[in-house]
């Protein structure tokens, strides 16, 4: 006999796990299927360790910059394996974290490769032997993996993903990082601080091209201060791996080859969805590119499918992931008769993104040039650290914070930052746009002293010729 759920969640990813805490404290009986480590990519190989492994460059590059502060530090070293150790040490502290939650929870984790075989039904196998399981609801949280270059598939050894980055088997010399986007960027920030020579290559005519165009073009600059090699409108043509290290053929701007030698090459080009061999074609659920279409409530084609995080639509990032996870298990609980529910549709223009490069970029909704092409006129303030005494004292004078208001209304659109903890300060804007703020409720609010969020507000100032500080 098939064991039988209200909720089977298929992943126990940051969207997974969430989903499946969520249902159970809905009072639905609920299970999660995982073939590897509760909790994902994000606790096990994305997020979490790899801010582990960039606050070990972080005080690194502190302790060679003491002399600024009036300080000594002699014979500074840095032992990677001790640093990756800790790494691990703290993913697997969240990952035994997760564990716990599924207990406290009464939720039942069933170990094992997931498949769905029909409608409600789910195939798990493990050791060769397989169960089936029935539910009212699947929610699919199977998130992606990283992208290979088709002619140069990761080995492990000379070639990296993201997983041989984060416990590397030697620390790289010459670097190459294939890709700025927020994963290409950390890691080579953070190699850079650990003593690596940097190359990154991006095919796009800036880093980070997502962000605003202003703070791509900023973090360029501070990263090119840091000696890193950056090489914008820039195509990786061939790559070898050797016993001792990668050739890399890139196609530069101007049309010229130029070849290099490196020891190791790290690939950010992008994931893949893990839609495969997970019975999506036999049910008919409908797939973009292999990511699966969803509504607002995350729910698919298919009644009583569900789907939510990296296998769905971008962006493809661990909270949007959670806030699916919570907004399907709500749904699904109305849908099953729960009357105190009231699931709301995810927003993407609120969520934000942030990138623990050194120094440190975050953001939220329209960068000036997408509120443009949307058709608004804008109002754009912009405020740098330099006139922010906090940043100041802390030795972090380095970065600026943008607003693009909807110059006829003042709604605020978007909020792009640049430099030290703007990855803690995003939210401010980010609650402001959940809630639908303008620039006068933004001017009115009282920002504490000293801190390097007074940016947040002169910023706003600034975009209507009010900043104080500059
Ligand atoms: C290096 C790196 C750094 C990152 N840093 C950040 C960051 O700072 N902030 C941020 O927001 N995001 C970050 N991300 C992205 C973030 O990790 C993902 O957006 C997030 O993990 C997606 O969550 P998810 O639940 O959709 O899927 P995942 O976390 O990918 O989890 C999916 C789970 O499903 C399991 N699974 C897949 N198929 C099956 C199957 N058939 N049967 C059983 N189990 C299956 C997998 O084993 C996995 O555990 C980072 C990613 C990487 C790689």
């Amino acid at each position: 006999m098939a064991e039988t759920y209200d909720v089977i969640v298929l992943g126990s990813g940051p969207g997974g796990y969430v989903a499946a805490i969520r249902s159970a404290q809905l009072g639905l009986k609920t299970a999660i299927v995982e073939r590897e480590n509760l909790g994902g990519i994000c606790l096990n190989w994305g997020c979490i360790p790899t801010k582990a492994l960039l606050r070990s460059a972080e005080i690194f590059h502190y302790m060679n910059h003491a002399k600024d502060y009036g300080l000594a530090a002699e014979k500074i070293t840095a032992d990677l394996d001790a640093v990756v150790k800790r790494s691990r040490g703290v993913a697997k502290q969240l990952n035994q974290g997760v564990t716990h939650l599924m207990k406290k929870n009464k939720i039942t984790v069933h170990m094992g490769e997931g498949k769905l075989v029909a409608k409600g039904k789910l195939a798990v196998t493990k050791d060769g032997k397989t169960e089936e399981l029935s539910a009212k609801h699947i929610i699919v949280a199977t998130g992606a993996r990283a992208r290979d270059l088709p002619f140069a598939p990761a080995d492990g050894k000379r070639i990296w993903t993201y997983r041989h980055a984060m416990t590397p088997p030697e620390m790289p010399k010459k670097l190459l990082v294939i890709g700025s986007g927020a994963i290409g960027i950390e890691f080579a920030s953070f190699y850079n601080d650990m003593g690596a020579e940097v190359t990154v290559v991006e095919m796009m005519d800036r880093i980070v091209p997502v962000e605003d165009a202003d703070v791509s073009a900023f973090l360029e600059k501070a990263l090119a201060k840091q000696g890193m090699k950056i090489m914008t409108g820039a195509g990786v043509e061939s790559l070898k791996a050797s016993a001792t290290g990668v050739s890399a053929s890139i196609k530069g701007k101007d049309g010229k080859v130029v070849n290099g030698e490196y020891s190791h090459c790290i690939v950010a080009i992008g994931i893949a969805p893990n839609s495969e061999n997970i019975g999506l074609e036999a049910l008919g659920v409908e797939q973009v590119k292999g990511h699966i279409k969803t509504d607002g409530l995350c729910r698919t084609n298919v009644e009583g499918l569900w789907a939510i995080g990296d296998i769905t639509a971008p962006p493809w990032l661990a909270h949007k992931a959670s806030h699916e996870g919570v907004i399907a298990a709500e749904a699904i609980a109305q849908a099953l008769g729960n009357k105190d529910v009231h699931p709301h549709e995810m927003d993407v223009r609120n969520i934000p993104g942030c990138t623990y490069c050194h120094p440190q970029i975050a953001s939220v909704g329209l960068t000036e040039a997408k509120a443009k092409e949307a058709g608004y006129s804008v109002k754009v303030g912009t405020f740098p650290f330099i006139g922010n005494g906090k940043a100041i004292a802390l030795g972090e004078a380095e970065g600026f914070v943008k607003t693009v208001f909807d110059a006829k209304t003042g709604e605020l659109l978007g909020a792009h930052m640049v430099g030290a903890e703007v990855t803690e300060m995003i939210q401010g804007y980010v609650v402001g746009k959940t809630l639908e703020t303008t620039e006068v409720e933004l001017m009115q609010t009282v920002f504490p002293h000293p801190t390097i969020s007074e940016a947040m507000h002169e910023s706003v100032l600034a975009a209507y010729g009010r900043a104080l500080h500059i």
